[in-house]
């Protein structure tokens, strides 16, 4: 009962039967797949069925049967295609898994890993809420599912799904109809034109027709149906005109003849502005040969018999659809200069006309179809294939890229907490999000939500995600979060906040410092006055006090002696209690060409003069220096633009940390000789840590400050000497 639906169904396009005959058994599944199916594979399917009818044991469709009846029908849509023995099982289970892992693990241990990810993929799609979201962002949607479903086959399952719903639609309730009709065609239809499954694509259509304009369908319908009658005659005539100049030049083929789809008639009565009576005027055939070349040679046939209508030749053997869509089509006077369509193409032509990439998981005996990555390769070769069609007839990049961009999308796409969709790098994070928003969201985040579960700031974009970015007044971006944003928007605000940050932190300090300049000329920054402050700056040419205070901040331009120009009377006390300022004194600088930026020594490896060093910046943290050598920044690799070289400064005479570990005798008092020593080479002892090794023997871990390589050298070979050292290294990090 059920094979017939289809076919008659493609006989007869346009008169799609809603609601009947579809309820399939899985007798009547287990009867099509004993047509290219093994026994054992056969069996597999029956195994997934007896598991899905016990699991949705008790529950009812909206028609009243059994739900295991519209499993069974999507895996009976995927058997009429032909397809293998796992997408047949994973659409009889499509529905019964509710985002549980166990389930999803227990699917996996009975039917394997294959069968168990082709349902969570089919899951995660249908989880996806349409409700809210607005028409115009369709072309998004399609995006996402093609980019939500890694396997091919999560899609083809998909639309099977939603092509038994749409023939079971007459059940819900018109509102919910109308959505789902709506949906069907903003979104799967045009996905399954995408993939070139067109027979599929037109019931879609014809359906969601039906139920979003359910008077324009009947009324359309009622006419086509009268108007049959009075074509019969004239489509008669035509049909044995074709066949007798077929045979009189010796060309076979088999000539069908099509009647247009209701919905297909009526876009284009819409687009073109057409009467009834305009579209239906036109008879349309299909003529399929064996070979191309038969093809032209039957066009020139058809050409010879009627007269073509000029400019309505389209060669798409040639030049094929980007869905790898192939035939010729043409349109002719006919007699009484009755309009007629004509598509000639070959016989596999037709087949990737109907099918499409479905056509690519056909079963075909003592092929082993197995695994993800054999369902990836199948999609890449369907996708090899269309690029090798348009290549042959030298077409644009352009082209492909188009496809590849809808098969194998680099983005994610993600949804707003309103709907919104948004795309993203893949890789991309919160973050990323949160920039994307807008600005001041990404300065203010504190946490996110994905799919209402609070999650680190640092968790990356999944496809259908919905994301919410929880905000707090009086926060800053974290130069952290440059780790792990993507995207160049949110890297720029990011960097362009740090800097403010420092600049402002820079007048801070500017300010400090001329403050304290001040006071050692027995005044204070508050007693300038603004007069003295513009005088000042008109003196040195800048432009306000910020800048001044900036350049003091950055070490550009020394306090004391914006002090003394502010002051020139004053008389300068003694003392400098300002100390701190050494940092900016140049014969100071531990590394060369650092002046104003912030140096820090990595406390994993603790540099000191003489080591081979590399300076990592991070913004709004200055440069760390680590040893070359360091196992650290091997995790640091991946970001190049940020290692800078940098050079010892030769005169600076500072202390450093230096960490080493010395082995010794467990003895008493040990550790007051080592130290002993220690200073007594003028170094200091910053820290301890005692390892036990085995009762004999300890480790001690120190970090000791020394002025350069030669020092701490000298300070080791100090310390081995002692009798109860028996090694003593230095820390590599
Ligand atoms: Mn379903």
């Amino acid at each position: 009962m059920g094979a017939s639906t289809q076919t008659s169904h493609q006989q007869q396009p346009g008169l799609a039967v809603q609601g009947a005959e579809c309820i399939y058994r899985i007798s009547d599944l287990c009867e099509v797949l004993e047509r290219y199916l093994d026994p054992q594979e056969i069996r597999r399917v029956y195994d997934a069925f007896l598991f899905s009818a016990e699991a949705h044991d008790g529950q009812h469709r909206l028609t009243g049967e059994p739900y295991i009846t519209h499993p069974v029908a999507a895996a009976y849509i995927l058997a009429e295609m032909r397809m293998d023995h796992q997408i047949i099982m994973a659409a009889i289970l499509h529905d019964v898994i509710e985002d549980t892992p166990t389930a999803k693990k227990q699917l996996e241990g009975l039917f394997g890993k294959d069968v168990a990810a082709l349902v969570d993929g089919v899951t995660k799609l249908t989880q996806i809420d349409f409700k809210n979201q607005a028409e115009a962002q369709a072309e998004n949607f399609r995006k996402m599912i093609l980019a939500m479903a890694q396997d091919i086959r999560v899609i083809l399952i998909k639309l099977a799904d939603r092509l038994h719903n749409m023939r079971t639609l007459g059940a819900m309730r018109p509102e919910k109809r109308r959505r789902v009709a709506r949906e069907t065609l903003e979104i799967y239809a045009p996905i399954a034109q995408r993939l070139g499954m067109n027979v599929l694509r037109l019931e879609l259509e014809e359906l969601a027709f039906s139920s979003i304009y359910p008077k324009r369908y009947r009324a359309l319908r009622e006419a086509v149906l009268k108007a049959r009658g009075n074509r019969k005659e004239v489509l008669g005539a035509i049909d044995t005109g074709i066949r007798r100049r077929l045979s009189q030049e010796q060309l076979e083929g088999e000539v069908i003849s099509r009647e247009k789809h209701l919905y297909s008639l009526y876009m284009k009565m819409r687009s073109k502005q057409l009467r009834f009576s305009e579209v239906l005027d036109v008879y349309a055939f299909r003529i399929k040969v064996d070979r191309v070349d038969t093809c032209y040679r039957v066009l020139g046939a058809m050409h010879n018999l009627y007269k073509p209508i000029p400019g309505s030749f389209n060669d798409y053997i040639a030049i094929p659809k980007s869905n790898g869509y192939q035939s010729l089509h043409t349109s002719l006077f006919g007699p009484h200069g009755i309009p007629i369509e004509i598509q000639i193409r070959t016989e596999k032509m037709d087949k990737v006309a109907e099918s499409g990439i479905a056509a690519h998981w056909s079963y075909k005996t003592g092929e082993a179809v197995s695994g993800k990555n054999q369902a990836q390769v199948k999609a890449r070769e369907w996708m090899k294939e269309l690029i090798k069609l348009q290549k042959d007839v030298g077409s644009s990049e352009e082209f492909i890229e188009s496809v590849k961009i809808d098969m194998f999308p680099d983005e994610v796409y993600v949804f707003t907490p309103v709907g919104d969709i948004m795309e993203f790098p893949r890789g991309a994070s919160v973050i990323d999000f949160a920039y994307a928003v807008h600005s001041d969201i990404g300065h203010s985040c504190v946490a996110a939500r994905v799919n209402r579960h609070p999650v680190p700031l640092s968790t990356e974009l999944h496809n259908g995600d919905t994301i919410e970015i929880i905000t707090s007044r009086g926060m800053a971006p974290d130069p952290a979060w440059l780790d792990f944003v993507t995207t160049a928007r949110a890297r720029t605000r990011i960097r362009a906040y740090l800097k403010n940050l420092k600049e402002s932190e820079a007048i801070d300090l500017g300010r400090k410092m001329l403050d304290k300049s001040l006071a050692n000329l027995s005044s204070s920054y508050e007693v300038i006055t603004s007069k003295q402050m513009h005088a000042l700056l008109k003196s040195m040419g800048l432009k306000s006090v910020e800048l001044l205070l900036e350049k003091i901040g950055m070490g550009n331009l020394p306090a004391l002696m914006v002090a003394r120009r502010l002051l020139p009377q004053a008389v300068e006390k003694k003392k400098t209690p300002w100390s701190f300022l050494r940092r900016f004194k140049k014969n100071a600088l531990p590394i060369k060409g650092t002046e104003g930026t912030l140096v820090n020594f990595a406390r994993c490896c603790y540099p000191i003069p003489g080591d081979n060093i590399v300076g990592y910046t991070t913004a709004g943290r200055g440069i760390v220096i680590h040893r070359s050598g360091c196992p650290n920044i091997a995790e640091q690799r991946n970001h190049p633009e940020k290692w800078v070289n940098v050079q010892w400064e030769s005169d600076a005479n500072l202390e450093f940390r230096a960490g080493i570990r010395v082995d010794v005798a467990n003895k008493r008092g040990v550790l007051a000789t080592v130290a002993t020593e220690v200073a007594d080479r003028e170094s200091n002892i910053e820290n301890v840590q005692i390892e036990e090794r085995d009762g004999r023997m300890v480790a001690l871990n120190m970090v000791i400050t020394a002025h350069d390589r030669k020092h701490l050298a000298a300070i080791m070979r100090q310390i081995k000497r002692l009798k109860p050292v028996t090694k003593i290294t230095r820390n590599q990090g």
